[in-house]
C-alpha cells in the first residue's frame, strides 16, 4: 500500500520534539507539505529544513491569539490534514492539585482544539476533503492516579472527536483520535529504569512505544486509504489497555 499525500498540506502542533516531530517527519515522507508548529521556533525550523517539503511555524496553542494565528496560516495555505498533537502534563494527586495545574492542562490539551480545529475545518469542508487527527491518550480511556487533569483533557478530546466526526462526515472530512500508551519521549523521560521496567511488565508487547509507532498510525489515518474511518479512537498502546 502506497500512501501518497502529495499536494496536501498538514499542520502538526507540537512538532518540535517527541511524537509530533515523528509525525511531521513521517507525513513529510508521504509528499505532503508539513507545517511544523511549536513554541521552539529554532527547533521547528531545523526539523522543517531536514524534511524539505515543510515549513517551521511559531505557534503557542495556549495563547489568546491562537485563532488569529491559525486563520492566517489557513489563508496563506489551506490545511488538508490537522494533527492536534501538542500537549502537556502537570501531574499531582487530586487532593493537592493547584487550580493552575488544572487550568494549564485543560487550556493546552483541550481548549486549544476548539479554535484551531474550527479555523482549519472551514476550508476542509469547502474543499470536500479533510483529515483531523487528535492525539489523546489511553489515560483518557482508563484513568491514571495523579493525572485527573490530564485524563479529563484526553477523555474530553475523544468526545470532541466523535461529535465533530458526526457533524462533518457528510463533507468528506474524517475526524479520528489516536490514543498512545507509554511512549519514550521527554514526557516519559522523567521515569527511571526501574519504573520503566515496571511499566513494561503491564504492556502486552513488553516495551514502551516509540514516537514512530504513533506516527505510522497517524499517517494511516491521514491517508486516502483511511477515507472510510471516522469518529474512531485508535489505541496504540502495545496492549497496555485493550
Ligand atoms: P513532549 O513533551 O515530548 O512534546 C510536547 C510537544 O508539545 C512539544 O513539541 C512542545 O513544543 C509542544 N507544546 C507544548 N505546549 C505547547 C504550546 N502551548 N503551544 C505549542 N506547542 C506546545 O510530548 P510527547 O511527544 O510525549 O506528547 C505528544 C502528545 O502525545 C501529547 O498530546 C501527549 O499528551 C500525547 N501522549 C504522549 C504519551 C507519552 O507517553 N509520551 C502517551 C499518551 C499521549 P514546544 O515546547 O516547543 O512548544
Amino acid at each position: 500500500m502506497n500512501i501518497d499525500l502529495t499536494g496536501k498540506t498538514a499542520l502538526v502542533t507540537g512538532a518540535s520534539r517527541g511524537i509530533g516531530e515523528a509525525i511531521a517527519r513521517r507525513l513529510g515522507e508521504t509528499g505532503a507539505h508539513v507545517l511544523c508548529a511549536a513554541r521552539s521556533v529554532d527547533r521547528v525550523n531545523q526539523i522543517a529544513s531536514e524534511i524539505g517539503n515543510a515549513t517551521g511555524v511559531a505557534l503557542d496553542i495556549a495563547a489568546p491569539d491562537v485563532r488569529e494565528r491559525v486563520a492566517a496560516l489557513v489563508k496563506e495555505r489551506p490545511i488538508d490534514i490537522l494533527v492536534n498533537n501538542a500537549g502537556i502534563t502537570e501531574d499531582d494527586l487530586f487532593i493537592r492539585m493547584k487550580p493552575e495545574a488544572w487550568a494549564n492542562v485543560i487550556r493546552t490539551n483541550l481548549d486549544s482544539a476548539f479554535p484551531i480545529t474550527q479555523e482549519a475545518v472551514k476550508k476542509m469542508i469547502r474543499a470536500r476533503w479533510g483529515r483531523v487527527i487528535n492525539i489523546s491518550s489511553v489515560v483518557g480511556l482508563m484513568g491514571n492516579a495523579g493525572q485527573v487533569n490530564y485524563a479529563s483533557s484526553k477523555a474530553a478530546i475523544i468526545g470532541f472527536t466523535k461529535a465533530l466526526a458526526l457533524e462533518i462526515g457528510s463533507r468528506n472530512v474524517t475526524v479520528n483520535a489516536v490514543a498512545p500508551g507509554y511512549i519514550q519521549t521527554a514526557m516519559t523521560d522523567a521515569l527511571n529504569e526501574e519504573q520503566r521496567g515496571k511499566l513494561a511488565e503491564h504492556i502486552a508487547l513488553k516495551r514502551l512505544g516509540t514516537p514512530d509507532d504513533i506516527a505510522y498510525a497517524v499517517v494511516f489515518l491521514a491517508s486516502e486509504q483511511a477515507g472510510y474511518i471516522t469518529g474512531t479512537v485508535l489505541n496504540v498502546s502495545g496492549g497496555l489497555y485493550t
